[in-house]
């Protein structure tokens, strides 16, 4: 069973003009059509320039962003709908369960288990899509609850994630009383102390504020909060770029151990090609807020595919300086504004594989191998021969 399924995600910001009476006059499209899965104890990179879109599927994975389109499941059931507005909320499910011929006919059997469960609903409803819907938001406010808890992120920068006027043990305490996870303060000052031993840190931190902590420390303290609520997921947002070389490696160390302690899904968001290497077994490459290509981390690293992907790797630092850099695959120029992209590929107008079909059609995403994915027409056109699309 997938721990998280995104399918098919989009946000878009709009961008507003006009002082007394505001008007939108386009959307910047962060995440455009995105889709990825993470598996239970297993990582998925998701890696890409500044402004990619990366840091936006973090937050609307975690729910602090209201997405514009998609779907999220969890443990294949849809929870999507939670955080929207009612209203909007409602629309969405009568559009896609309860207002559907497909749910109408009565057969089940072609269903995915996130359908059938909203099936059962349906049926529990005696097929009356506004009752349905009233089943599923009795409990809105506890499944919410237990959804932010089952997600959880780290942030790049510990010193603003953290309240500087609260200690440790006030910011740990927070999140086991709100959650219900402990009985009292006394027992929830002892897990504090706890969890401070299981990130590194000693017992009598409790009471330091975060400014009487070094970088490194702060990031442990960080991710003690993330994991006090027993998270099955954990998006980490570019978790080491704000930290010396050494004390990266040594917080990457412990976000292994803990996984193999909590067995939760990580999504680790870094433009360090490296350490997503290092650290991940499926692996995202995101280009003005889409996935260019996808896989096999090991597939990626060692034969990729996109122009995009190529650039990237060949422009990551090489630490034996007797090895040559590869530029033949370095590219130029910047990337296109999100609010006026290209048309066709967004990677044209820097590619120098570039066709004629590349400026006029986006390329679909096609499979090239058993887990390698990549949306690039040097590849399509092959694969319009029997190949797949994703
Ligand atoms: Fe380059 Fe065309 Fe592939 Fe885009 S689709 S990356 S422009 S070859």
């Amino acid at each position: 069973m997938k721990l998280l399924e995104v399918r098919n995600l989009k946000k878009y910001f709009p961008i507003k003009q006009g002082f007394l009476v505001e008007r939108v006059v386009g959307f910047v499209k962060a995440v455009d059509d995105v889709s990825f899965s993470v598996d239970r104890g297993k990582t998925i990179g998701i890696v890409g320039e500044s402004g990619c879109g990366k840091t936006t599927i973090g937050k609307s994975i975690v729910r602090l962003l209201e997405v514009t389109d998609g779907e999220m499941l969890i443990d294949e059931e849809d929870t999507t709908f939670y955080f929207m507005k009612k209203r909007r909320a409602k629309q969405y499910l009568k559009a896609k369960y309860f207002d559907t011929s497909r749910f109408n006919n009565g057969d089940n059997s072609e269903f995915e288990p996130y359908e059938k469960k909203m099936y059962d609903v349906y049926n529990r409803a005696n097929r009356d899509a506004s009752k349905a819907i009233d089943y599923l938001f009795e409990k809105a406010d506890q499944k919410k609850r237990l959804l932010r808890r089952k997600a959880q992120i780290v942030f790049q920068d510990p010193m603003s994630s953290l309240n500087p006027r609260m200690t440790v043990g006030q910011m740990l305490t927070e999140p086991l009383l709100f959650h219900e996870l402990v009985k009292n303060l006394d027992e929830a000052i002892e897990k504090v102390k706890e969890l401070l031993v299981q990130v590194g840190l000693k017992p009598y931190h409790v009471d330091r504020y975060p400014h009487q902590f070094s970088g490194g420390q702060r990031q442990r303290i960080a991710v003690a909060r993330a994991i006090s609520v027993n998270p099955d997921l954990i998006v980490l947002d570019e978790p080491t770029s704000a930290l010396d070389v050494s004390v990266q490696a040594q917080i990457v160390n412990l976000f292994q151990k803990l996984q193999e302690q909590l067995n939760a899904g990580y999504v680790f968001i870094s433009h360090n090609l490296s350490l997503v290497r290092f650290i991940s077994q499926e692996v995202s490459v995101m280009y003005l807020g889409r996935i260019v290509e996808q896989g096999n981390s090991e597939s990626i690293f060692k034969n990729p595919l996109h122009p995009y992907t190529k650039a990237l790797l060949a422009a990551a630092p090489i630490p034996d300086p007797k090895k040559k850099r590869n530029r033949k695959d370095l590219v130029g120029g910047q990337v296109p504004s999100p609010i006026n992209r290209p048309t066709g590929c967004f990677f044209n107008p820097r590619c120098k594989y570039r066709m004629d079909i590349c400026t006029k059609e986006y390329p679909p995403m096609v499979r090239v191998d058993e887990n390698h994915f990549v949306a690039c027409h040097l590849y399509s056109t092959s694969q319009e021969q029997g190949g797949e699309s994703k």
